[in-house]
């Protein structure tokens, strides 16, 4: 078969991929391994829940996001928190829930940090800046101290990274902060500063849950998808390429776009440098529960958007998100839901636990810190073994390896959340921006 542009990979990536080369062209094929789009998006109906079990949210912080879900006719669908309802957000001390500091009363206030630690992010004006990237563990020390980082910076990146802070990229994950201290020389006077510039971005889901965005896309695409399909092989020949199925068929093509993960193209590139590169891109394990519970059960009223823990708590769980507080839809109103997510770097062990084992621990914990008076009706559990692709120091030297492998291998791209951004928004942001500036 020939086709003039494959894109390997049905999840947002590849399906947005999808979305914006069809405004140019229909001479596509989206190949997918799996019987259903989606990849990480992955959202379930039981009982009367809606659950999520890879992403809960997405930010809408670009203007592409808007247009993918104009394109879809489903701008009207989106469902977005009530935000006084969801803007207290917790960390533990002394296993008590401790709301993290809104208003600088609060802040003066708060028994997270010490007076000492208070007064060392103020301190913050006079650190000189960075020359080059530090991983995100020394570049926040040095700038606000050990406690700032290790109760409020390590609970809140391994709620988003699932990674340990040692081996994260301060440039590529605190990019907001990199850039604030870079341009004005204080993060704490680019804030100031730039107060103004900072617009409010909006969380939201869809009725449903965030799979209908990628099943209809999907469905747009009825023609050019094809699932139960694994890209086996590559072969580079002199104008195009040949990829070889796992049914055995070859399709050739001028044009690649792989959105699959590191580990899955690594053993399809025919490029050493970059087979070498991509096996080092590390993905840390999350496990995904689930639990409703009746509301008559909760001994008080859970507010606020969920917990986060960090190490020194030793709890069995990275973070709770209190589900029915962010999105009222995903059960009705007689019920509670919440969603637990234990592993990363930091309990990557746990995720080798069986799940009812791990289930026991975690109900163990949280049933007594939330105060709730019963087990839950609703158990749900689910399990990936290769989640959150880690930011680390060599993901500057993985993007050069990679552009280099696009200016040598002509039409061959490559993205993805393991080097352009981990969140759906910047997954369908990279792929528009492909299309717009190498599919003219
Ligand atoms: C538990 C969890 C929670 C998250 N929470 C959030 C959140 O709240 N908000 C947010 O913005 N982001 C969140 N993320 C991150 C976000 O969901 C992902 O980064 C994003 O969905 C990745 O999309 P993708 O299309 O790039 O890759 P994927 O979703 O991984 O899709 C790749 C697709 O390629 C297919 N594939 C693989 N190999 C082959 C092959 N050889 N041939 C053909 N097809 C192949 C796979 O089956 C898959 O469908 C979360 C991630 C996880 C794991």
């Amino acid at each position: 078969m020939k086709v003039n542009t494959v894109i390997i990979g049905g999840g947002i990536s590849g399906l947005s991929a999808a979305n914006f080369l069809s405004k140019k062209t229909l001479d596509f094929l989206i190949l997918e391994s799996s019987d259903r789009v989606g990849g990480t998006i992955n959202s379930s109906k039981v009982d009367e829940y809606t659950l999520e079990n890879g992403p809960n949210t997405v930010l809408e912080n670009n203007t592409v996001i808007q247009e993918l879900l104009s394109d879809i006719n489903v701008s009207e669908e989106l469902i977005y928190p009530d935000l006084k309802k969801i803007s207290n957000r917790y960390l533990l001390i002394n296993d008590r829930l401790e709301k993290i500091p809104l208003t600088i009363i609060e802040f003066l206030l708060t028994p997270i940090l010490s007076i000492y630690s208070k007064i060392k992010i103020f301190s913050e004006i006079l650190v000189p800046r960075h020359i080059n990237d530090t991983n995100v563990e020394s570049f926040v020390k040095r700038r606000f101290g050990k406690e700032f980082h290790d109760n409020l910076i390590v609970p809140f990146l391994t709620g988003i990274y699932a990674d340990t802070t040692s081996k994260m990229s301060s440039k590529n994950t605190l990019k907001k902060m990199w850039e604030l201290e870079q341009k004005h020389g204080s993060i704490i006077i680019g804030l100031i500063k730039e107060k103004n510039k900072n617009s409010k971005s909006k969380l939201f889901t869809i009725n449903g849950g965030l799979s209908k965005i990628t099943e209809l896309l999907s469905k747009k695409f009825i023609n050019q998808l094809m699932l139960n399909t694994k890209v086996t092989s590559i072969v580079k020949l002199n104008e195009t390429y040949k990829i070889t199925l796992n049914g055995g068929e070859d399709i050739f093509c001028k044009k690649i776009i792989s959105t699959i993960p590191a580990y899955s193209l690594k053993d399809l590139v025919f490029d050493d440098m970059l087979k070498n590169a991509l096996s080092k891109v590390n993905y840390n394990p999350i496990d995904v529960f689930h639990f409703g519970f009746d509301r008559d059960d909760l001994e008080t009223k859970i507010d606020g958007f969920g917990v986060l823990t960090k190490p020194q708590d030793k709890k069995s769980f990275l973070g709770i998100l209190f589900s029915s507080n962010i999105f009222q839809h995903v059960s009705n109103e007689k019920k509670f839901l919440i969603t637990v997510l234990a592993g990363g770097d930091r309990q990557k062990d746990l995720c080798k636990e069986s799940p009812k084992s791990l289930e026991r621990q975690i109900l163990n914990e949280i049933l007594p810190l939330l105060r709730i008076k019963s087990e839950p009706k609703l158990k749900n559990h689910f399990r990936w073994s290769k989640g959150i692709p880690s930011y680390s120091m060599s993901v500057e030297k993985l993007q050069k390896d990679i552009e280099f492998f696009e200016e040598n291998n002509k039409g061959f791209y490559v993205i993805g959340n393991y080097h352009l951004g981990v969140s759906v928004s910047d997954c369908i942001k990279n792929s528009k921006e492909l299309i717009e500036t190498k599919f003219n």
